[in-house]
């Protein structure tokens, strides 16, 4: 139709109605252009909210999930024990008590290193994706890459301060003595079981008590690294995208 106008413009030399057509269908190109970007960045920016309201929900699982673990492994009270423990172990002056049965079980405990939950999905889709360059954020966008890294490099910290940790009763039978249980049908001896400690043996042998050293050192930067370091890490990407989001956890639990 417009092609008709036109041509019928340029047969009656009618140049105004020519220019004006002319203006007209370029106008129309251009304005639906326009729109097709607007859509365009309207959708990425629904994206990205989605993406953020994700990350959102699974940091809050994993912080949920982590407050559990630690409040059944208790890596901090192990390692406040096992710290404790040392003028028992470790001084010159003769001990004024003997070993409690909590901190007779963190020492039994200390070889284990179990890695806290950690895991983040959305980081493998994000990286598979490509999606990551979406996140216009600079905070949310570099923690995000430093995560995924920082959660293997703990995991393979873990790892490798684990290698050739054995348990101490083993290795030092004559310091350690479980006892038989009152419920054999529920006994976990090195949880919750009932272990005594000799501590005039412990402190008698210089291997055992070197190694008891060792594994405080290594509970110690075991909790440093997988459980604070980590939740810091998480509490900073989590601030990040509650600011992106506009949530205040604060005000809504008022
Ligand atoms: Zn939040």
């Amino acid at each position: 139709m417009i092609l008709a106008r036109i041509s019928r413009a340029i047969r009656e030399q009618n140049w105004f109605a020519v220019v004006l057509e002319f203006v007209i269908v370029i106008a129309g190109v251009v304005i639906g252009f326009q729109v097709t970007a607007w859509n365009a960045e309207r959708q990425t920016q629904a994206d990205v909210s989605d993406l953020l309201a994700r990350l959102h929900d699974e940091i809050i699982d994993v912080e949920t999930v982590r407050v559990g673990w630690r409040d059944l492994v208790q890596p901090g009270l192990t390692l406040e024990m096992l710290q404790g423990v040392s003028p028992l172990l470790l001084g010159d002056a003769e001990p004024d008590r003997q070993l409690s049965d909590a901190e007779c079980r963190a020492i039994v405990q200390s070889h284990i290193l179990a890695l806290p939950p950690q895991i983040l999905p959305i980081l493998d889709e994000l990286e598979a994706t490509g999606d990551i360059r979406l996140i216009e954020d600079d905070n949310i966008r570099s923690a995000l890459t430093n995560q995924k890294q920082r959660f293997e490099r703990t995991a393979d910290l873990v790892a490798q301060m684990s290698l050739g940790n054995t348990a101490l009763p083993t290795d030092f039978p004559a310091a350690f003595r479980f006892i038989a249980p009152e419920d054999p049908q529920n006994w976990n001896p090195i949880f919750y079981g009932s272990v005594q400690c000799d501590l005039s043996a412990m402190r008698a042998d210089r291997a055992f008590l070197n190694r008891y050293a060792d594994y405080v050192t290594r509970f110690f930067y075991y909790v440093e690294t997988s459980v604070h370091s980590t939740d810091q890490r998480l509490g900073e990407l989590h601030t990040a995208v509650d600011r992106a989001l506009g949530i205040n956890h604060e005000e809504a639990s008022e």
